[in-house]
């Protein structure tokens, strides 16, 4: 049969949700398709067999030309706020949802087709995605997988053969994505704002059968799930912003229920620190800055918290305020994840009243320095495991009060643990290698005209961040002014 030589065991459930939850989807054909990558450890994670699948078959298959046994090709619907603004009919238009699998350890994946063509809820696009987005969500999700931040994962590349028309005609291209699912907050949107409150319980109750099992015993199991949502989003948009993150499109459809990091876009990684660095092409108001991040992902639990309201309370004022609460549980464990993972990169152990401000004012002085962010911290690290300050103050263009700084956090690092001990703490946080903006550029720039070998050395050399290899020093460095991307494009 034309998928034996694939034994996933698909085991699907979200198809067996009501029909409304999804249509059926049907990849496009390609005209030649080609494995760019194919993330074998990934697959061994999962289970996937795929043994005695050579190249040409796994594209056929991570193309969607050859539907694996037991596939059951679906697309999603969701609604969303996009920029703020509701869009109540969104959903998969550009990929579709192969089926789940689960893991030996008995985790439950999505495995999703994206850019596999045109489904349902299309409505104007053309359902391909281009080379460069598919080359950028392979490299960063692995990049989060090996730094230690929830998201999305990279199970394949495979090049269609097909021209998609973009800006200008771009190679076409279908990134293989696994998810623990596919659920955002615009899923529940797009029932809510139908007032389809079966739907929502529904929906709610597959949520925490799925990913919140703890809810289900607790006295309000709705209220539990929305908790737990805000927490794990709350805690991952800190671990965001201590890696210099920025999502660059925080839509209420591009937030996973899950709490994994979800969609990479526009996405970037800070150069030199400033909180309200913008770098999407199509954030034009600065929404989605560097340090509106927090912010904005408590906006969007509060959109998913409306959706949830009736399941909370049958007194709407107690659901309202039920759902208050949630909200300030969010902001405090945002603020109790970010200062601890900021305690964490300045070598701090424990907590002291003036930590809060021993960060700020640091950042404050990389925001006036035109400091790298992520070179500043790895430098500080080894300045705490005695390099000289010289290292760390020629990242600063103005290291003015970085001397009086360093004083008062020799003060606060000196905690009996020998400098080497503090220096490793520290570097096992501040990451040495990260997806530089200007890096993944140079690899798809490459990609475009059939040279994917930058792309391979660059997706190998982020699997081990806080190593400092000399075969990857060059990709470590911050980029030079010709360098610098300035823009980014979905
Ligand atoms: P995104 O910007 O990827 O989060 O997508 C937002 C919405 O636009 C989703 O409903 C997508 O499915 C849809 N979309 C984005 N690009 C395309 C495309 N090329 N063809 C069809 N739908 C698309
Ligand atoms: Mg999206
Ligand atoms: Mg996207």
């Amino acid at each position: 049969s034309p998928g034996s030589t694939f034994l996933f065991a698909f085991d699907n459930t979200y198809a067996g949700l009501p029909n409304h939850f999804h249509r059926p989807a049907k990849p496009a054909a390609a005209r030649a398709p080609k494995l760019i990558r194919f993330n074998h450890a990934l697959a061994e994670e999962l289970g996937l067999d795929v043994a005695g699948a050579d190249d040409e078959r796994l594209a056929q298959v991570f193309s969607g030309q050859v539907i694996p046994v037991g596939a059951a090709p679906l697309a999603q619907a969701y609604a969303g706020h996009q920029f703020g603004h509701f869009n109540p009919q969104l959903g998969d238009g550009r990929a579709l949802l192969l089926g789940e699998v689960v893991s030996p350890t008995g985790a439950r994946f999505d495995i999703q087709l994206k850019g596999s063509g045109p489904t349902a809820f299309s409505r104007r696009g053309d359902g391909m995605a281009a080379l460069g987005p598919v080359l950028r969500e392979y490299i960063v999700s692995e990049a989060f997988a090996a730094l230690g931040v929830p998201a999305t994962r990279a199970l394949a590349a495979v090049s269609t053969g097909e021209q998609v028309a973009r800006e200008t005609m771009l190679p076409g291209a279908v990134f293989t994505r696994v998810a623990a699912s596919h659920i955002r907050v615009g899923t529940f949107q797009f029932f809510a704002a139908q007032g389809d409150e079966d739907a929502v319980r529904a929906l709610a109750d597959y949520v925490i059968d799925r990913h919140y099992p703890e809810a289900r015993t607790a006295e309000n199991p709705y209220l539990a799930m929305l908790t737990l949502v805000a927490e794990r989003q709350a805690r991952l948009i800190a671990r965001w912003l201590s890696i210099g993150f920025i999502h660059g499109v925080m839509n209420t459809d591009n937030m996973a229920i899950s709490g994994e990091t979800i969609d990479f876009g526009p996405c970037a990684f800070l150069d030199e620190y400033d909180p309200r660095k913008v770098f999407s092409s199509i954030d034009e108001r600065g929404r989605y800055a560097y340090a509106n991040q927090p912010g904005i992902g408590q906006w969007n639990i509060a959109r998913l918290a409306e959706c949830l309201l009736p399941l909370l309370d049958a007194d709407e004022e107690k659901a309202i305020e039920a759902a208050n609460g949630v909200l300030k549980a969010y902001g405090d464990v945002f603020q109790a994840a970010w200062l601890r993972a900021f305690r964490d990169k300045l070598g701090i152990t424990g907590e002291a009243e003036d930590d809060r401000a021993l960060v700020s004012d640091f950042l404050e002085l990389l925001h006036q320095g035109g400091a790298d962010f992520t070179l500043t911290f790895r430098t500080l690290s080894k300045v705490a495991g005695g390099a000289a300050v010289e290292t760390l103050t020629d990242i600063f263009s103005a290291p003015l009060g970085l001397s009086d700084w360093l004083t008062r956090w020799r003060a606060r690092i000196d905690d009996g643990r020998t400098a080497a001990e503090r220096q490793a703490a520290m570097e096992a946080v501040n990451p040495a290698l990260i997806p530089r903006n200007h890096r993944i550029e140079e690899a798809i720039a490459a990609a475009v005209y059939g040279d994917f070998s930058f792309f391979h050395r660059l997706v190998e050399a982020l699997a081990t961040p806080y190593v400092e290899d000399p075969a990857t020093a060059d990709l470590r460095l911050p980029p030079t002014p010709e360098e610098r991307v300035t823009r980014t494009f979905c």
